[in-house]
């Protein structure tokens, strides 16, 4: 059947009109508890008051001029990620996408101009995604994505996740650029890299001077508690994809990078029209400012407590339904025994919204600013779904 929408989405048959905070308004009037927040996105809720307060500040002053000219939204912008991460530098995209070119381009380029042009290797890793496009389709591997959609674009190595030996040998090929992995892997099923992984990461990529590309742009923007989840192991990668959360659902993405990283892109070698527009920039700026504060941080990882506890609860109550919790922080997966779709839907019964992933598992991935009522209200939320698709007599 012809659509007026491609229809690329199997979509759930509901459609919002309003949301405020962890909520949202349907069509019918109906109220549901959003515990997906847009994937990972919606970062502070709903129409937050002070990101609602920046759009429209600067929707009345000015929305676009190009890269060609000086953007002091996008220097403040820059500045406040610089001044709370490893980065140096940084490239706005619209889209985690975006990010994930760019991170390609980058250290492609870094090889080249070092004079090592045939470093164009990058190692990923099964389970990971990191965006449709055809560097990201490549980059992902799986048949799922790339099915039909040859020639791919070469020069990505394929590893299993978790796969220490494979990884090790792969890194003796001198025409390895750099490694590129999801400190948590969210469309993968909220698989955690242990923190010791990425250390040993790190180790074998500075032995061999390959790039390490983190992409965070689910797990990152105080997600995982920390501003950026890789900060829980200590480290720090060279090039790091960010998007998602920090436009808090205003389309927006950067690539952050060490100077020596990014010391390939110079003048002509890049570019976006949108990208780092004031528009975004301000929301950005109001989102990074709140996020970024160690007080939300603490207030994160408070909650992150909460929910889990309750869901390791809810998870021991129904085990028919559920078998194990996963994740850090407020990206939380909870791996199901029924099809997670089954889960799914028989939250959407219940009014509550959760996103599935793979490895059978739904993400529980609230706005960041959900109080300790909605996370009770949520688990009772899930307690009721799994009631109604395996009942238990307690
Ligand atoms: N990388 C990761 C880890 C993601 O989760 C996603 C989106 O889900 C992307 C990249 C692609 O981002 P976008 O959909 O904004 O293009």
């Amino acid at each position: 059947m012809i659509t007026p929408i491609l229809p690329t989405y199997a979509r759930a048959p509901v459609g919002f009109t309003k949301g405020e905070g962890p909520w949202l308004t349907a069509e019918d009037g109906s109220r549901y508890l959003d515990m997906g927040a847009g994937i990972a996105v919606n970062a502070l809720g709903h129409a937050n008051p002070a990101l609602v307060a920046a759009l429209t500040e600067q929707a009345g002053k000015l929305w676009h001029v190009s890269n060609l000219y000086q953007i002091p939204e996008q220097q403040q912008l820059a500045e406040a990620l610089v001044d709370n991460t490893f980065a140096d530098t940084v490239f706005f995209t619209n889209s985690g996408t975006e990010a994930c070119e760019l991170a390609v381009k980058m250290a492609r380029k870094y090889w080249y101009d070092k004079g090592q042009p045939e470093r164009v290797k990058i190692i990923t890793f099964s389970g990971a995604f990191h965006g449709r496009s055809s560097a990201g389709i490549a980059a992902a591997g799986s048949e799922k994505m790339t099915k039909g959609f040859g020639p791919l674009l070469p020069g990505f190595v394929h590893l299993e996740f978790g796969d220490h030996g494979a990884l090790a040998e792969a890194m003796k090929d001198p025409a390895v650029a750099a490694v590129l992995i999801e400190p948590i892997q969210g469309e993968g099923g909220i698989r955690v890299v242990p923190d010791q992984c990425l250390k040993g990461l790190r180790d074998a990529c500075d032995e061999t001077g390959a790039l390490l590309i983190l992409d965070e742009v689910q797990c990152g923007m105080g997600r995982t508690g920390k501003l950026f989840a890789h900060e829980w192991a200590g480290i720090t990668p060279d090039i790091m994809m960010v998007a998602k959360g920090i436009g808090g659902g205003f389309p927006l993405g950067a690539v952050l990078a060490t100077e020596d990283a990014a010391s390939g892109m110079v003048a002509g070698t890049h570019g976006s029209t949108y990208g780092g527009n004031p528009l975004a920039c301000a929301v950005g700026l109001a989102v990074t400012r709140i996020v970024a504060d160690p007080a939300f941080l603490d207030a994160v990882n408070r909650k992150a407590g909460q929910l889990r506890q309750s869901l390791e609860g809810l998870v021991a109550a129904h085990p028919d339904v559920f078998e194990s919790v996963r994740g850090t922080g407020l990206m939380l997966g909870v791996k199901c025994v029924l099809p997670n779709t089954d889960v799914v839907k028989a939250g959407y019964a219940q009014h509550i919204l959760t996103v599935p992933a793979a490895d059978n598992v739904i993400r529980i991935l609230p706005p960041l600013n959900i109080d300790e009522a909605d996370i009770a209200e949520a688990v009772a939320r899930l307690d009721r779904a799994a009631q109604a698709l395996a009942p238990t007599t307690n």
